[in-house]
């Protein structure tokens, strides 16, 4: 409550809207791909893949005292935009002014990755399984282990808001870091690209090879959703709900955006 040295005025959140829609409509304007992260309800995230992300931040206390602060925003609209691309996440969020966030996400050590492989051989039974998080209760335990699973560890995120009152972690970006679970839950492999390890070598060498097109697989890609359905004749549970311009399990969703200019 100080009225002192770094005090702003209070602004209501739909002047802050109004605020962030025109500098996002002239970063569009100038290229930028903006995917805003919407949420439909209380639960931020819905699947396996966005909960367990959630929930493994929530594990450490580095992170539990502070992230409640970044629900409401995350829950109100206030992540305009958010990118994740390897070992990298960035984001604009709406608060008094419209911030940038960044946040750097180590790689997961290659002994790690060859840990968690040769503990899933065989027993993740295809790509649509792996992503939709229908997995047996020991692999779950497996890639969600809070020391060895594929999720980074406090050390291995590094943080950072262009917010005045930027703290260890103010809440744009602890709305950031929720927006990630909400984001996974459309776009699942993004956490295996965050991480820089390929998901296909956690899939049957078999299984792989009925889902990832040639085509795509040269370039690296699994099928789209609509490759995923003609595949296996079943939607993916999530597909009703779509995160702006990046919905769907489309690998290349997140990768096309262009940087948006940054404010410093
Ligand atoms: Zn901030």
């Amino acid at each position: 409550m100080g009225w002192g040295f770094g005090w702003q005025p209070y602004v209501p959140v739909w002047k802050r809207r109004q605020l962030a829609a025109k500098q996002l409509d002239r970063l569009r304007k100038k290229g930028a791909n903006i995917q805003p992260v919407a949420i439909a309800g209380r639960e931020i995230a819905r699947t396996f893949w966005g909960k367990a992300w959630c929930c493994h931040l929530e594990k450490f206390s580095d992170f539990s005292n502070r992230l409640p602060r970044g629900r409401t925003y995350v829950r109100n609209g206030s992540v305009c935009h958010l990118d994740i691309q390897k070992g990298r996440i960035e984001a604009k969020v709406s608060g008094t002014s419209l911030y940038d966030v960044e946040i750097s996400i180590k790689s997961l050590p290659p002994m790690k990755w060859k840990n968690l492989r040769a503990r899933c051989a065989g027993r993740v039974g295809s790509m649509l399984e792996l992503l939709q998080g229908r997995l047996s209760s020991d692999v779950m335990g497996v890639v969600t282990d809070k020391n060895d699973g594929l999720f980074p560890l406090p050390r291995e995120i590094g943080l950072d808001c262009s917010c005045p009152d930027w703290a260890e972690m103010c809440k744009h970006v602890a709305a950031v870091l929720y927006a990630v679970g909400s984001r996974l839950d459309y776009s699942p492999e993004l956490l295996f690209l965050l991480r820089g390890v390929d998901h296909n070598e956690l899939v049957g060498k078999d299984a792989a090879k009925a889902v990832v097109s040639k085509s795509a697989a040269s370039k690296g890609r699994i099928l789209d959703e609509a490759g995923l359905h003609d595949v296996f004749g079943i939607d993916l549970a999530h597909a009703g709900r779509k995160p702006g311009k990046a919905a769907g399990l489309g690998a290349g969703a997140d990768r096309g955006i262009r940087k948006a200019s940054r404010r410093r």
